[in-house]
């Protein structure tokens, strides 16, 4: 015997109303159900609520009338309810008379009692469960009638003659034993199948009660478990409960199988899916609850059943088939309550001293204010606890009544409340057996420098739960449910400013590699924000990589051809272009400032971003401590900031260290080789470097090792600007600054405390050549010095030697200078425009640790930028 249960959505047009007779009607449950429990229309509860508010404050309720916006929603009510009958085909003629006129009157007896409240302009709980209790009975009356007109016989039942609770009005008490009684002795009789009303009952009075917000799923709990139902089938409009709300987490899934207690928690927490007291009445009679989807009713929806927080499912209530399996993953789901308040409660007097809790939660109690999560240090100094936010001032005053003598005496300090938290709480009855759980959890809210402001963990280890900032609920939701469930899929929403040669190349690189790095390596890189120097594109949902600079160009082209208002322009063609339009949220294309971007990044407030400088610019870098602080980690392969002010360089990586949000820039020194990270290990695996000696030019590589006589020296110069591998001006290379710059990251990543200006560069070109006007002129005094630089050519060879240009860093400081290296030398071998890096250490201390290869070019560079974009997805899990 089935008692089925749908929920407001799953009654809520005429099209949802044929679905739900075609799921009973099914051979299945044709024969089996006996009570289908209905909510009422959706959002017609809401209405009811906001009608009775407006009838009790209503403009015109001085003058004796009821506010016209109470007679505006009454009529749109009624008229919803009768559009419901009148679709409903082949209905007798007399029966669907019968039922308008049932839904007049009790139009009729509502607009009354709406009447009283306007009259009495007071709306007490008591008349508001009377106003509440329309909706499920209009929905009824309904869709009782909606099965006879498919030929099976089906009666209205209105609850309130069965479900017996206490006068607490707006959220009545089940007296569980009368309840049982009256359905079983209903029942006796042999009915044919019964249409209840959810959500309604009655107090000993006989006065209409409702049992909280969600409660029709209790009254299906109340049925079922009165008449031993073989199954309690909650349909709703999801695929059963899902690990997480899906109206925050993208990517929940249905679960097959939760265990009461499992169930119990998530609903507790927040999964509205089920009202939390359901599970009680089910659990007690060993009756399953399945979660099913009436949109969708070929799913397999979720099975709540098992043991009461029993993992071996031998405990009470437990069926041996439908014991939960050991193999089951340690976390089932994630669940939330955006809003409560925390109460800390703390003082002298409460360290060893027996019953201040008892006495605290007792005056709790006795307000009727529920107690959502505990938490004590151990020295019992103080108590902290959250409940409802509409609680708080409550829980004060009744702290401040309890405790009156203690305060005065100062024994106990005056109660702490703060708000605008949420708590979210992870659960699974396998977190038991599994250590590492807690690790995780926090590692994944950590490493999104979300603020944890209290932890509880039940003994039974079913539930982790955190109360976090308001502000972060999602993304903690979010980043939590990707390091549990995503079995090991791990995603980096992905900021990127910059789209020149090395961001371009980036770009083309993540649209290249998207799908191997998503198949066989779990990773997914989203792209969510972009801009170059004038606009900037975000789409949560993601941009798709090849398609954005043409975006930020259309923008360009409809800024400049008319003026400020074409950015919308630029916008319907950032929609209709290439960019992905996933989740709803479409691209929306902007005029670019730092300031704006780092804003964007910080107001959507994703899990796991990642902000990636591809520019040359010190506006961008100048905001890296902003970003990181904002627990966003940084990828840069510019310079700027770690050649910048060494207070600026220190309080970055610092930041970074304390709050373990990376800060990467191996491509700040020789592009994609692995310099940085190498002396990174080095350092961290306890070794000591003694010395690096490097070339760090790609331009200054080539001219030096191609300086074999054959040409002069400003020849070369000359050859390598024609091949490009010079700036416009070739001092711009030739003054070493560039190398400089790299050296001096170097020395810092070896911990030296050195300013640019520490760095030693000898120059290489002389003086009257660096101070010429032009780049002409520049070439004609260069051309003066040939027979100086063939001069040293020769001395150094006359003695096996060649000439090179190498930056040393040791304990002296940091020196770039031409040196003469003989044939043992690693400098030796160098050709083209390789960079080389020679480390010395104390285990690399005879022959050293080197690194050589290009160290410069788009490809490598983008391709070390992604490198680390990579290794920032690794520190996810
Ligand atoms: P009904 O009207 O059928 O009782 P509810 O709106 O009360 O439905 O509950 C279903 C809704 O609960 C879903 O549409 C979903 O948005 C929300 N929800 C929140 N958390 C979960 C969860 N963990 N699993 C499934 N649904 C959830
Ligand atoms: N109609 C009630 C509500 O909206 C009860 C329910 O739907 O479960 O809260
Ligand atoms: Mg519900």
């Amino acid at each position: 015997m089935l008692v089925c249960k749908f929920g407001g959505t799953s009654v809520g047009s005429p099209e949802a109303i044929e679905r739900l007779v075609s799921i009973i009607a099914r051979p299945d449950h044709r024969t089996t159900t006996r009570v289908v429990v209905v909510s009422a229309f959706s959002a017609v509860t809401d209405q009811l609520v906001a009608l009775a508010r407006t009838a009790e404050t209503g403009a015109t309720r001085q003058m004796g009338t009821r506010d016209p916006a109470v007679d505006e929603g009454l009529s749109g009510l009624l008229s919803r309810h009768r559009d419901a009958v009148r679709a409903l085909k082949n209905l007798p003629a007399a029966d669907s008379e019968a039922l308008l006129a049932a839904l007049d009157a009790l139009h009729a007896d509502l607009s009354r009692r709406l009447d009283a409240v306007a009259a009495l302009g007071e709306l007490s709980d008591r008349s508001m469960d009377a106003i509440l209790s329309f909706g499920e009975r209009f929905s009824a009356h309904i869709v009782a009638a909606a099965f006879r007109a498919q030929g099976l016989p089906a009666h209205y039942l209105d609850s309130r003659a069965l479900i017996r609770t206490d006068s607490r009005f707006g959220n009545a008490r089940v007296d569980r034993e009368a309840t049982s009684a009256a359905i079983q002795a209903f029942f006796a009789e042999g009915r044919e199948l019964q249409v209840a009303t959810g959500f309604i009952a009655r107090d000993p009075a006989g006065r209409t009660t409702t049992l909280g917000r969600g409660g029709s799923d209790l009254s299906a709990a109340l049925f079922g478990a009165a008449l031993s139902a073989s199954e309690i089938e909650i349909w709703t409009d999801v695929d059963g409960i899902l690990s997480a709300d899906p109206r925050l987490v993208k990517g929940a899934f249905s679960l097959a199988e939760v265990s009461y207690s499992e169930a119990m928690e998530l609903s507790h927490f927040g999964a509205k899916v089920l009202y939390p007291p359901t599970v009680l009445p089910a659990l007690e009679k060993g009756v399953p609850i399945r979660v099913l989807n009436s949109f969708n009713p070929d799913a397999p929806g979720t099975l709540v059943h098992g043991s009461f927080n029993n993992i071996d499912g031998s405990g009470p209530g437990a069926k041996p088939s439908s014991a939960p399996k050991s193999s089951k993953p340690p976390v089932k789901g994630i669940s939330s309550i955006r809003e409560v308040s925390l109460v800390r409660l703390q003082g002298p007097g409460m360290v060893g001293v027996t019953g201040v809790s008892s006495r605290l939660f007792g005056a709790l109690a006795r307000c009727g204010i529920s107690v959502i999560l505990i938490t004590q240090a151990s020295s019992e100094h103080s108590i902290c606890f959250a409940i409802r936010p509409a609680d708080a001032s409550g829980a004060r005053d009744a702290i401040r009544e309890e405790f009156v003598l203690e305060l005065e005496r100062g024994l106990i300090e005056e109660p702490l409340i703060e708000n605008e938290l949420s708590v979210i709480a992870v659960v699974g009855e396998g977190m038991k057996h599994s250590p590492g759980i807690a690790g995780k959890v926090f590692h994944a809210l950590g490493r999104n420098g979300i603020n944890v402001v209290a932890i509880a963990q039940g003994s039974s280890e079913l539930n982790i739960s955190a109360v976090i900032p308001c502000a972060d609920e999602s993304k903690a939701l979010n980043a939590i449910h990707e390091a549990f469930f995503l079995a090991g899929r791990r995603t980096v929403n992905l900021f990127l400013v910059g789209t020149g040669l090395i961001g371009s190349t980036l770009l083309e690189q993540l649209a290249r590699q998207q799908e191997v790095l998503g198949e066989e390596h779990r990773i997914a890189v989203r792209l969510v924000g972009v801009a170059n120097s004038r606009r900037m594109l975000f789409d949560v949902a993601g941009l798709d990589p090849a398609g954005v600079r043409e975006v930020l160009y259309a923008g360009d082209a409809a800024a400049a051809t008319a003026g400020p208002a074409a950015a919308k322009a630029g916008s319907a063609a950032a929609t209709a272009g290439p960019a992905a339009r996933a989740g709803g949220v479409g691209p929306e294309l902007s005029a670019y400032t730092p300031d704006a971007f780092i804003q964007r990044i910080r107001d959507l407030n994703l899990p796991n971003s990642a902000f990636c400088d591809c520019t040359a610019n010190d506006d961008v870098a100048s905001r890296y401590l902003d970003i990181l602080e904002a627990a966003v980690p940084v990828i840069t392969p510019n310079k700027r900031a770690n050649s910048g002010s060494l207070a600026y360089f220190k309080a970055l990586r610092d930041t970074a260290r304390a709050s373990t949000i990376p800060f990467l820039y191996e491509t700040t020194v020789c592009a994609g080789l692995p310099v940085i990270s190498t002396l990174h290990d080095l350092v961290l695996a306890g070794d000591r470097v003694i010395s690096i000696e490097a070339v760090l030019s790609g331009t200054l590589s080539f001219i030096f090792n191609n300086f074999d006589g054959s040409v002069p020296f400003s020849a070369l110069v000359r050859q390598a600007k024609e091949k490009g591998y010079t700036e416009p001006d070739p001092r711009d290379d030739l003054n070493a600054k560039d190398a400089a710059r790299k050296a001096l990251i170097l020395a810092r990543e070896c911990g030296m405390d050195l300013e640019f200006d520490d760095v030693v560069i000898e120059p290489i070109l002389p003086a009257a050549a660096l101070a010429a006007p032009t780049v002409d002129d520049f070439f004609a005094e260069l051309e003066k010095a040939d027979a100086d630089f063939e001069a040293k050519r020769k001395a150094a060879a006359a003695g096996g030697k060649v000439l090179r240009y190498i930056a040393r860093i040791d304990d002296t400081g940091a020196r770039l200078s031409m040196a003469a290296v003989d044939a043992a030398s690693p400098f030796r071998s160098l050709v083209d425009s390789d960079n080389l890096v020679v480390i010395y250490s104390e285990r690399y201390n005879t022959l050293p640790l080197v690194v050589r290869g290009p160290g410069a070019g788009a490809a490598v560079t983008a391709g070390g930028v992604f490198a680390d974009i990579v290794r920032i997805a690794r520190t996810l899990v």
